[in-house]
């Protein structure tokens, strides 16, 4: 017999209600279903949103991030910093630009990049520093600032986990040179696939609406190389409707991991996910830590949680230096201890807004039960 009495809970799902549902029959019916006026809607809103001058809607964070580096015109041998626990896409927009990644350690409280560890790689060829906002909490924007002003160096925000969050009341997405944006259903918001580029600065503005279409500057006319990167109005709608959803839905997160943390922080051998005061966590992810002190090892209690019915995930199983591509790349000899000992230790647990308070107090309770 199954011990979870039928419970299922995911480790995340997308909120859609009605009104995404209208806005998508409302574009299909208008006919005009790809790059229009809603996607340029859209923009306007993220970028009043976040608190910048322009957005450029594009296809998914991945190529967000490629056009965000090629906009900046990074080249073939530029250095860039960036952090080895993240999703690959990060790491992987350096490879697409034939420039090199140079990954510096995280700090382990936050799981961000940790600003001692990224001067220490400075070089003359460093370009640029890519700072992540993991698991919706902000990275130390006031360093990476002093940091990359200090160096002449280009500051990219990766924000596809932290829509709405903050940092000393300043939204992310904000601090940079440019940012990125992923709205993929698993994130704060989606579009079902989608992305944005997000900067003050016009030239990079124009760049990036340049390189996500063809490079046409009007019709059949083609000032540089361009991609089609677009985004469909349909996904735009969808977007439009959950940004006026977004601080809403962030702050049940928010809700869901107080909750989580009030029960589950006197368990031995767990680390509940640390809140800097100086900034707003969105809780793209709640992630604990497992330690040794844990009566079971991650990996079991991962396996025990399932059984009841409780969906976890490892956010991240292997730092990206030491993914094989990256390897097979010579591009592994990194001394990154923090961040191998946040691959091994850490735990995903459920913290959408979806979850009930039954479902919360079932997860505590579960981890109480497995880990006393
Ligand atoms: C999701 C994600 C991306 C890539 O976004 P896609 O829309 O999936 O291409 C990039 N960086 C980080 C940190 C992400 O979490």
């Amino acid at each position: 017999m199954s011990r979870n009495n039928g419970r299922y809970i995911p480790i995340a799902r997308p909120s859609i209600e009605d009104d995404e549902i209208d806005a998508v029959i409302r574009v299909l019916k208008s006919g005009m279903l790809a790059h229009g006026e809603e996607v340029e809607l859209f923009e306007k809103e993220f970028a009043e949103y976040i608190g910048v001058k322009h957005a450029a809607a594009v296809a998914n964070g991945t190529v967000a991030l490629d056009t965000a580096l090629k906009a900046l015109g990074i080249k073939e041998g530029d250095e860039i910093i960036t952090t080895p626990f993240s999703f690959i896409a990060t790491a992987n927009a350096i490879l697409y630009q034939k420039a090199r990644p140079v990954f510096a350690d995280i700090d382990l409280k936050t799981f961000n990049l940790d600003p001692d560890k990224v001067i220490e790689k400075i070089t003359p060829r460093t370009k640029a520093i890519i700072v992540v906002h993991l698991f919706g909490q902000p990275a130390d924007m006031k360093a990476f600032k002093e940091i990359a002003e200090d160096h002449r160096l280009f500051l990219i925000e990766d924000a596809a986990q932290a829509h709405g969050s903050e940092f000393l009341g300043k939204k992310v997405g904000s601090f940079g040179n440019v940012a990125i944006f992923s709205f993929y259903p698993t994130k704060n918001m989606t579009t079902g696939e989608g992305g944005m580029v997000v900067t003050d600065d016009n030239n990079i503005a124009r760049k990036a609406k340049l390189i996500r279409n063809h490079g046409q500057e009007r019709k059949y006319y083609h000032v540089e190389l361009g991609y089609n990167y677009r985004m469909t109005n349909i996904a735009a709608a969808i977007g439009r409707a959950q940004l006026r959803k977004l601080d809403k839905l962030n702050e049940i997160r928010h809700s869901n991991a107080r909750k989580l943390t009030e029960g589950i922080k006197k368990i031995k051998g767990i680390i509940p996910p640390y809140e800097d005061p100086r900034a707003k966590h969105v809780y793209h992810q709640y992630v604990i830590r497992v330690t040794e002190e844990a009566s079971i090892s991650r990996d079991d209690l991962a396996k025990r949680l399932n059984e009841r019915g409780i969906m976890t995930a490892i956010h991240y199983p292997i730092p990206i230096h030491k993914q094989p591509l990256y390897a097979k790349l010579g591009l592994d000899k990194f001394e990154c201890p923090n961040a191998e000992t946040a691959t091994k230790s850490v735990l995903s647990l459920p913290v959408h807004p979806a979850l009930s308070s039954e479902d919360i107090n079932y997860i505590i309770n579960s981890l109480r039960e497995i880990l006393s």
